[in-house]
């Protein structure tokens, strides 16, 4: 049996068109490889943009996994944001990131192209 919420996941990556939620980056699903030869990156480096299924309302808040609960992110955004001593609310986080984003402090610039390829 797969984990519900790959579906879920799945249909929010390409609902979001490969992009994360939070940052904009280009994501992979499955091919790590494929994707670091792609853009140019170490397979090290794409690892941070996997996707993975952020819950906009967290389970221990009753979210589920139903598909409008879910968004697709990076795996670097989703890590960072749960690293955080009181996660931010996914709006909250999202204009945060942007805003790194916007003084180019978010991703290295050696990834920033993730960021802006065109769609
Ligand atoms: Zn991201």
């Amino acid at each position: 049996m797969p984990s519900p919420i790959v579906k879920p996941r799945f249909e929010a990556f390409h609902k979001q068109a490969g992009r994360c939620y939070y940052c904009g980056s280009l994501m992979w699903l499955n091919d790590q490889e494929g994707f670091a030869r792609k853009h140019s990156i170490s397979i090290s480096d794409a690892a941070k943009f996997k996707c993975t299924a952020e819950h906009l309302v967290a389970r221990c808040d009753g979210g589920g996994n139903d598909r409008s609960n879910i968004v697709a992110a990076c795996l670097f955004c989703n890590n960072t944001r749960h690293r955080m001593k009181n996660a931010p609310a996914p709006n909250k986080y999202k204009e945060h990131i942007q805003s790194r984003i916007n003084k180019g402090k978010w991703h290295p610039k050696s990834l920033q192209h993730l960021v802006s390829f065109p769609a």
